[in-house]
């Protein structure tokens, strides 16, 4: 009974767990693919246009200084030149270029091979500048718009990510706020009963079980709790099979006893929050159980006969054992289906009729068969 009725409230929890890790799951890998994508283009940014323009500028410094040289010194060094140009054009030739830009390219790599001839003149590397100033001036057009592009799609970027957050954030609130509010609205409606009558007031001196008083209150209430959480739930009647000869063969004082045991067992067995075991009057128990399903109920109910005739109480006068036994008639109310606790009570006690009827110590679930 313990593990049934905690799956109830353990399955929503586990709901609000699988919940809140989805959305942290799912906002990690949002937020991490949007980075991801962020990082590709400032690299692109960064190695395709900014690296490619810092190395145009390095040959434009270094043919200057080529000139100058030349134009000082007619028998200038030219090779530690030549080495610089051919490092810093190299890693500009191999950058990535698209097939217009290449052609382009191809053509001004032809001229700086030739420019890196000890014969070439001034005049050569006067062109090269020429050239070097165009294909700067064209890195930068292409940074320009690259920036451009990339500065678009970060704010769409950042759009994306702000409304998703928020939309899973709404949800997973609804979801959260649903559960919540399920496990709160149980405890509510069945704590205001409890507290509204004192504990002596409401339990029988003899067997320390509720009385029949707050048997009342809480019957009344019952297809009214279990309509406004939309649980099934059950009322379970009980009673001593030939308890009237257990007294006469052991006496009133000893009946009382028996009637203490049993009751002990019964409470032991129910003793879960919205699980409730009264004193009916005489030999007779109720037990009402909210949010069961008819499973449950019978494998309930089935323990219940096992353990009272495990209490191996001694009955040698009993028609049908040598010790004492319960039977026990029980009815399922189904959430909305407005069936008056009257009824209900009846339905119970057919079912009790009924086992005792078909040879006692068993249980009956009210259904078609039984009316
Ligand atoms: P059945 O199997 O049909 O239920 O038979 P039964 O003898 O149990 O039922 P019956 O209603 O005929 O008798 C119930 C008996 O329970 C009668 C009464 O003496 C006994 N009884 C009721 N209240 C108490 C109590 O507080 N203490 C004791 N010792 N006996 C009680
Ligand atoms: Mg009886
Ligand atoms: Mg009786």
């Amino acid at each position: 009974m313990k593990k049934e009725f905690y799956k109830s409230v353990g399955f929503k929890l586990s709901i609000l767990t699988i919940i809140i890790l989805l959305s942290l799951f799912t906002s990690a890998f949002m937020f991490n693919s949007q980075i991801d994508k962020m990082k590709k283009r400032i690299d692109y940014i960064y190695f395709g246009n900014y690296i490619p323009v810092l190395k145009l500028h390095t040959l434009d410094d270094l043919y200057e200084d080529l000139i100058v040289c030349m134009k000082k010194n007619k028998k200038c060094n030219k090779s530690p030149f030549f080495k610089k140009i051919k490092k810093e054009w190299n890693y500009y030739n191999n950058s990535y270029k698209a097939d217009e830009e290449r052609k382009v390219v191809d053509s001004v790599n032809k001229d700086i091979q030739k420019s890196l001839s000890s014969k070439a003149k001034i005049s050569t590397y006067k062109d090269i500048l020429k050239k070097i100033d165009f294909l700067k001036e064209h890195e930068k057009k292409v940074a320009y718009k690259k920036r451009r592009e990339f500065l678009k799609e970060y704010s769409s970027m950042k759009n994306y990510l702000f409304y998703n957050m928020i939309i899973l954030l709404f949800v997973s609130f609804i979801f959260i706020s649903l559960i919540i509010y399920s496990i709160i609205k149980k405890d509510n409606q069945l704590k205001i009963l409890t507290k509204k009558y004192k504990l002596e007031s409401i339990t029988d001196g003899m067997t320390k079980l509720y009385n029949r008083k707050y048997f009342d209150k809480i019957f009344d209430n019952m297809p009214f709790i279990s309509n406004a959480n939309n649980w099934e739930s059950a009322f379970v009647i009980l009673d001593i099979d030939f308890f009237k000869q257990y007294n006469d063969t052991y006496g009133h004082d000893m009946g009382d006893i028996t009637l203490k045991s049993v009751a002990n067992s019964l409470q032991s067995y129910f003793n879960r929050e919205y699980e409730y075991v009264f004193r009916l009057g005489g030999e007779e128990f109720g037990v009402i159980l909210f949010d069961i399903d008819e499973e449950i109920l019978k494998q309930c109910l089935a323990d219940v006969n096992k353990n009272i005739e495990s209490l191996n109480i001694e009955h040698k006068n009993s028609k049908i054992s040598n010790v004492v036994t319960i039977s026990i008639g029980a009815v399922i109310y189904e959430a909305n289906t407005y069936i008056s606790c009257n009824r209900l009570y009846k339905m119970a006690d057919e079912s009790l009729y009924r086992s005792k009827e078909n040879g006692r110590n068993q249980y009956t679930i009210y259904n078609e068969e039984v009316k």
